[in-house]
């Protein structure tokens, strides 16, 4: 049963990105608005993410590196990010399957702050033989958690990766999901180094955070976009250059219902419109949001895919590609 366990917790958890991308979306979903990552050795060491959410209860942190034993925490809203990408409640149980968890946490109502070590999705005790039960600290109201050595279990896919490729994917997806995210502060810093790589504030704007995170240059020539169609409970809005502004690769950022994942029958619609604007070999930068009604998404039951299909795609794909095409038309360059 472990060797089943770890085979699945690999499966979701595939690298330090997919596992800090979960961790991120859980500081969102605890309503942080500052969020720290550290890692060391592009996360394969130590994947560190720091927030000031609600935090996690006392009495829920027994149970919060079980498999699927989560949902029982959440609240009736969030039924429809279940149905939207299929089960949950696996992730920290996942990283705790492969990887050294421990978690620091502290409640607004708690006078101090808690502390647990986890593997194999349960609570360790603190001294061999001694019983599991979270630990009093000091701590601020949010939530700590830690991951240290991932992979140590499965050393094949601990050589495989290379400490200074994750971190750029890393990079990445903290960069699109703090793009998002405007409103929420992130920061991600290797360990020991004093200068983030990665920084936004909570203040700035997500135009702004565009221009600081992707260059002056894509931040000066952006469009807004933006449609929505009532029958399908569809609504986009983005932020896309205009065709004074090209790179040699294309830059496709998509959130649907606020997860990254991929499109590619949306992307090649984008690009396409594009091709009539820009010279040869030259992309444009996209940033696009789309809200929808989980029942018009296909149900994808495995949390690692990212590519999205929609039921009636053809409308959705063609709204927006219109959106795009009129917002380039209208710029008149
Ligand atoms: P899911 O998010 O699908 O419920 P996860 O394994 O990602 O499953 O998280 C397990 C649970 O742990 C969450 O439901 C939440 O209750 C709690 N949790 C995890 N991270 C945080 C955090 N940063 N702040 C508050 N609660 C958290
Ligand atoms: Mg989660």
């Amino acid at each position: 049963e472990a060797v089943v366990n770890k085979i699945a917790a690999g499966e979701v958890v595939q690298r330090p990105a997919n596992a800090i991308k979960e961790m991120m979306e859980n500081s969102l979903d605890a309503g942080a608005i500052s969020i720290q990552v550290v890692v060391k050795a592009g996360g394969l060491k130590l994947i560190q993410i720091q927030d000031n959410g609600s935090g996690i209860r006392k009495e829920d942190m027994m149970i919060v590196c079980e498999r699927f034993t989560t949902s029982k925490l959440r609240k009736f809203e969030d039924l429809s990010s279940i149905s939207t990408y299929g089960f949950r409640g696996e992730a920290l149980a996942s990283v705790s399957h492969v990887a050294h968890v421990t978690i620091t946490t502290r409640t607004a109502e708690s006078k101090c702050a808690y502390k647990a070590s986890y593997a194999d999705g349960k609570m360790l005790p603190s001294k061999p033989g001694g019983l599991a039960e979270p630990r009093p600290c000091a701590g601020n109201q949010g939530t700590q958690i830690s991951a240290e050595d991932l992979f140590y279990n499965m050393p094949t896919r601990k050589r495989a990766l290379k400490g200074s490729e994750e971190y750029s994917r890393i990079a990445d997806i903290i960069t699109k999901y703090a793009i998002h995210n405007s409103g929420v502060a992130f920061t991600l810093k290797k360990h020991g180094e004093p200068v983030a790589d990665v920084r936004t504030l909570q203040s700035s704007s997500l135009t702004e955070n565009i221009g600081t995170l992707y260059g002056a240059s894509v931040g000066r020539e952006l469009l807004a976009v933006s449609c929505e169609n009532s029958r399908l409970g569809f609504k986009m809005s983005g932020h896309v250059t205009n065709a004074n502004y090209s790179v040699k690769k294309l830059q496709f950022i998509l959130f649907i219902n606020h997860r990254l994942v991929d499109s590619a029958s949306i992307r090649k619609a984008i690009e396409c419109v594009y091709a009539a604007y820009l010279p040869k070999n030259s992309h444009p930068f996209i940033y696009m949001s789309i809200e929808i009604a989980p029942a018009n998404i296909d149900v994808n039951v495995h949390p690692t895919k990212h590519e999205v299909h929609f039921l009636h795609e053809d409308v959705v794909v063609e709204s927006v590609q219109r959106a795009v095409e009129d917002g380039l038309l209208g710029c008149n360059v």
